[in-house]
């Protein structure tokens, strides 16, 4: 964290010099804003209809709550899985520099689309014991140099209060489940995660958070895992649903 520091310092610095720019078309913006109004607009949040458990958006007209039918035939751990915005164009753009180009200053703009999800009526009466970060395996956060989840984690907790812990690790180096469909992933994933030692989230009311919702099942893992060591509830929330 030394090194993030002295990184924004640098930054910082550096704005003073150069008027900061949108991060998408470079127009110019004011300070401790990403992107520019035109770019904002490009940034769509989910709107009904969409799944009450996973959030997946459903074109049409469907009204009243419904379950997808990937939801419907799994067995789903967590309570309910949020995301504010569509993680297509610009969103994808950011969350993809901020994770794989090391652009760790976008954090605070992905935390902001994380904010929004605790404003969806599924996430926003309850109250929430802890904040838990879906963890990257050893090996994984040392080839990028953090946890976006972590990072984002820490955000959400400065922004609510709610502590922040990172009380699950990922034991498995699992290869990259882009290409996997849904039951391979879930394969892929099982066993993936367990409770590290000494965490203690009986009868606790979790928050799970990460950047981007694919399919849920890393979330239904890391939900079913917390299930298991006795939450009381689980409930997620990400940036972005892709
Ligand atoms: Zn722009
Ligand atoms: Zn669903």
């Amino acid at each position: 964290m030394i090194a993030l520091q002295k990184f924004e310092l640098l930054q910082a610095a550096v704005s003073l010099l150069y008027p900061p720019v949108c991060t998408i078309c470079g127009r110019t913006i004011r300070a401790n804003e990403y992107l520019c109004g035109q770019c904002e607009t490009k940034v769509t949040r989910i709107v009904a209809p969409f799944c009450q458990k996973c959030s997946e958006p459903f074109e049409g007209s469907i009204t009243g709550a419904f379950s997808c039918a990937n939801c419907a035939h799994r067995t789903i751990y967590f309570d309910a899985a949020v995301a504010a915005y569509r993680g297509r164009g610009i969103v994808r753009q950011i969350v993809h520099e901020f994770k794989y180009g090391r652009q760790l200053h976008l954090r605070h703009l992905v935390a902001c689309w994380l904010r929004a999800a605790l404003d969806d009526e599924r996430l926003c009466g309850l109250r929430f014991d802890v904040i838990v970060p879906v963890p990257l395996h050893p090996t994984r956060q040392r080839e990028r140099g953090f946890n976006q989840a972590g990072l984002l984690g820490e955000l959400l907790s400065t922004q609510t209060s709610i502590p922040a812990k990172p009380v699950l690790e990922r034991i498995r180096y699992t290869t990259t489940q882009t290409a996997l469909d849904r039951s391979e992933r879930m394969e892929n994933l099982h066993n993936a995660f367990r409770l590290r030692k000494n965490a203690d989230v009986r009868g606790l009311q979790v928050l799970l958070v990460d950047d981007v919702l694919t399919t849920g099942s890393t979330l239904n893992e890391c939900a079913r895992i917390l299930k298991r060591a006795g939450a009381f509830s689980v409930h997620a929330a990400t940036a972005a649903r892709a």
